[in-house]
């Protein structure tokens, strides 16, 4: 591990605790653990006593692995207050293992702006005051020019001008891919720490190569021979546009509609024909086998504030399902250049397109029904379906300019609580994330899933909708809401074994976590887990971030959707049938074997090794 403390402008090794790793494998789990030792609780999130944890997995960086590249970026978030562990693909994660590094934990706040800079082992901090101010792909292009012609080129992780402007929905970005939710951008700029680059020239080591070679090669046929990672080859997760949109759950003005007319625009089809040249600007992550990533080359075509001038080429990966949704439909948009646009200026300016699209929702709705005027916007109208709006508001949060991106800056909740008027009615969030593009009212599981996940509403841990609409297994009716809490539990903590690993979770179109996993994890680490021990990180894992968040004040009262998820959608498979979440809630607590308060019973915690985190 490299500990940086960047008040005091040092940088220096320290052992991964291997009672830890076992207990909580990495990236996530290992984070989760340290993070929950060395925050007081009560820490502000923008304060130099907050800490970032950015972390592999134990099989990240793995030759021939299946999937293994994910990295996290872990701390205490400045949107929601609670925990945040968000993860990111590509690159970076493995050059930072063939450094030679599990991963960073950053203290402290640089009194000037620094970039950290990693080269194998040796590892300081240099001056980034020319670097402040630039755009996510600007800092990583001057941070690759200034490298010595013959060495291996870095790779660069950085936040924007949003990250620096503080604003609470501030992404990380490295490679032009995102660990974009729960403002940790912000946090990265409140330290004054613009860029870390990396380059490594090891390996990752392998406990038995031989059989690991043998287990993850038998891995990667399953998952090449996968039709549902074939069809993602072509259409990206935008393949997902089709579907939502048919079971009436596709995000659309603000989450007042789950059908778009202009769907067709914005499909996974249509990205592929028009912005991807087919299937031939794959740009995957390393080591996949099977890539879900493109990128889009276009020439932009102006309307906003934007480091990019009018006709100059930009190149950038995506743009993914949520962000076609939620700056597309969800703002009234089916101009799938205009989205790739947009796209673009989030990852350079650093702002998340998550809640950025949800924020700006918002606001039009709250000017559509009157609730503010130019007056509070500084003279801009707010019209669904106006791109060159999308590309001005964009700057504009990101520099927290004028009354409008004063009013984007911090998210959806902060924006609601500055309206008032009734607004939070409408504001898409839980516990002060932003909604994504899965509208729950479709899907009892995914509604649960939101409602009690560990950073605020996420897709991801679990993704329900799947099970509920596209005939994942096991395969559940979106009509029925009896024993959801079980397969939430158990999807949950799979999702967190998965991102503990550093593997992506598309692992699942071909692969069992433990027939699969577990086999080639003990032959990675030489350990000796077995499937129940491995089972049980997951559930230590999501009681540990509970506990977090716990120590924090959050409670049951904050396992809420917003008010607007109460009523039925008028569209879709379950038109007119209103979401019940009390009953699934209650359920969820006692599969979980939490209090009524949901909050892990000291039993719970000691019987997962977790008596270090029950309340005194
Ligand atoms: S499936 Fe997509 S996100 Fe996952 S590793 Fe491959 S390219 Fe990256």
């Amino acid at each position: 591990m490299l500990r940086v403390d960047l008040s005091g402008g040092s940088c220096r090794e320290e052992p991964l605790d291997g009672s830890a790793a076992r207990a909580f494998l990495g990236s996530k789990g290992y984070a989760a653990r340290l993070l929950f030792r060395e925050l007081a609780p009560g820490t502000d999130p923008l304060s130099p006593r907050n800490k970032v944890v950015i972390m592999t997995g134990p099989l990240t960086g793995t030759a021939g692995g299946p999937m293994p590249n994910r990295f996290s970026v872990c701390t205490r978030s400045p949107l929601t207050g609670t925990w945040v562990d968000s993860h990111c693909g590509g690159h970076f994660g493995p050059e930072l293992k063939f450094a030679g590094w599990d991963g960073i934990v950053i203290e402290g706040r640089a009194e000037r702006p620094v970039h950290l800079r990693i080269r194998d082992l040796e590892a300081g901090l240099v001056p980034a005051t020319d670097l402040w101010g630039g755009g996510t792909f600007d800092t990583m292009r001057k941070i690759q020019g200034e490298e010595p012609a013959g060495r291996r080129r870095p790779r660069v992780l950085s936040m924007g001008p949003a990250g620096e402007n503080l604003s609470r929905i501030a992404a990380v970005i490295a490679d032009a891919r995102a660990a974009g939710r729960g403002g940790t951008g912000a946090v990265l700029g409140s330290k004054n720490l613009k860029a870390i680059s990396v380059a490594g020239t090891g390996k990752v080591p392998l406990a038995d190569g031989q059989l690991f070679s043998a287990l993850a090669t038998e891995a990667r046929e399953k998952l090449s021979g996968s039709q549902g990672l074939r069809d993602r080859t072509l259409e990206g997760t935008a393949a997902n546009v089709r579907p939502v949109n048919a079971s009436g759950g596709l995000p659309t003005r603000n989450f007042q509609s789950g059908r778009f007319e202009g769907f067709e625009d914005i499909a996974g089809d249509a990205l592929a024909r028009h912005l991807w040249n087919g299937s031939q600007n794959l740009r995957p992550c390393w080591g996949c086998v099977a890539p879900c990533a493109h990128f889009a080359a276009l020439r932009y075509r102006g309307g906003g504030a934007s480091p990019v001038g009018r006709g100059e080429m930009v190149v950038d990966d995506g743009p993914e399902y949520e962000t076609v949704v939620l700056v597309g439909s969800n703002l009234g948009i089916s101009d799938r250049e205009a989205i790739a646009h947009a796209d673009y200026l989030l990852d350079d300016w650093g702002l998340d397109t998550i809640s950025f699209g949800n924020t700006l929702g918002f606001l039009i709705e709250c000017f559509e029904r009157g609730l503010m005027d130019e007056r509070e916007t500084g003279g801009v109208r707010l019209r669904w379906g106006d791109v060159a709006l999308l590309h001005r508001a964009i700057g504009l949060a990101a520099r927290r300019e004028g009354p409008l991106g004063a009013l984007l800056a911090d998210g959806v909740r902060a924006a609601s609580a500055r309206i008032g008027k009734g607004s939070g009615g409408f504001a898409m969030h839980v516990k002060g994330l932003e909604l994504p593009a899965y509208d729950p009212r479709q899907s009892p599981g995914q509604a649960l899933a939101y409602a009690v996940s560990d950073r605020g509403a996420c897709h991801l841990r679990p993704f329900m909708y799947g099970n509920e609409h596209f005939g994942r297994s096991p395969r559940l009716d979106p009509l029925a809401q009896e024993g959801r809490a079980r397969e939430v539990k158990s999807g949950q903590e799979r999702s967190a074994l998965a991102d503990a690993l550093g593997v992506c979770k598309f692992y699942a179109y071909g692969l069992s976590l433990t027939r699969d996993m577990v086999p080639i994890l003990n032959a990675a680490t030489g350990l000796d887990y077995s499937p129940e021990e491995f089972l049980r990180v997951g559930e230590r894992i999501n009681n540990l971030t509970r506990m977090f968040n716990a120590r924090e004040g959050f409670s049951a009262v904050d396992d809420a959707l917003p008010p607007r998820c109460s009523e039925p959608l008028p569209e879709g498979r379950r038109a007119g049938v209103k979401l019940e979440l009390s009953g699934m809630l209650a359920e969820y607590y006692r599969e979980c074997g939490w209090d009524k308060d949901g909050v892990p019973t000291d039993a719970k915690l000691e019987e997962l090794g977790l008596g270090f985190a029950a309340r005194r």
